[in-house]
């Protein structure tokens, strides 16, 4: 049997490690944290692969082994794709203050289109970075639909489900993903 290459993925966030171990079953994955990686990583890129680069090059070069690293967000036409990259500190609280905030800063405006973006990075201990990026597209809904999922997946109506992520199941979601979407992408260039 071939043996997998194990790749540590670069990301405290549990709902996106299962993702991503869902998506990429012909790699081992491990959290950073399983992997003893302790530090704090500062997002300071301007750009989604910029931030996904700086993730899994720092957990690499730590650790010395393949790191993989997400980054992703929602951009909101309406809102000149904002949050984007700052996705995860909108509102400076939770997922549910960001949920909130998106509501009311479209408040008023018909124009809901959206979609989600995500880059991603292999680093590997050689020095090569292997990228891939996706996106899915969708509307904001007026109000919270599901409660599966993480992050603004309840307020997603997904074009490709005509559902919100919120509703969908793990499968249905990962096959249409921004994640599952970029993963693919990489897993090209592997
Ligand atoms: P990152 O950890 O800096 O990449 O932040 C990503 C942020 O974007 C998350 O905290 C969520 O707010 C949002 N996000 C990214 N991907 C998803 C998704 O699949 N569903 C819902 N929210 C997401």
């Amino acid at each position: 049997m071939k043996q997998k290459m194990r790749v540590v993925v670069a990301s405290g966030n549990a709902h996106k490690i299962a993702e991503i171990a869902d998506i990429l079953t012909d790699c081992e994955i491990i959290s950073m944290k399983d992997a003893g990686f302790e530090g704090d990583i500062e997002e300071n890129g301007a750009s989604f692969k910029e931030n996904a680069l700086i993730k899994a090059r720092t957990v690499s070069l730590a650790l010395g082994v393949p790191a993989l690293a997400d980054d992703s967000g929602l951009c909101v036409d309406a809102l000149g794709g904002a949050p984007g990259i700052y996705s995860a500190r909108y509102s400076g609280g939770g997922d549910a203050d960001n949920r909130a905030k998106l509501l009311k800063e479209l408040e008023g405006r018909p124009d809901r289109r959206a979609h989600f973006a995500c880059a991603v990075c292999l680093y590997l201990p050689d020095g090569r970075a292997l990228f891939g990026e996706g996106s899915t597209h969708g509307r904001i809904l007026f109000e919270e639909r599901g409660e599966r999922g993480f992050g603004y997946d309840s307020l997603f109506l997904s074009d490709d489900l005509n559902m919100s992520f919120g509703e969908a199941s793990e499968e249905q979601k990962n096959g249409v993903s921004h994640r599952f979407r970029a993963l693919k992408a990489l897993k090209e260039r592997l």
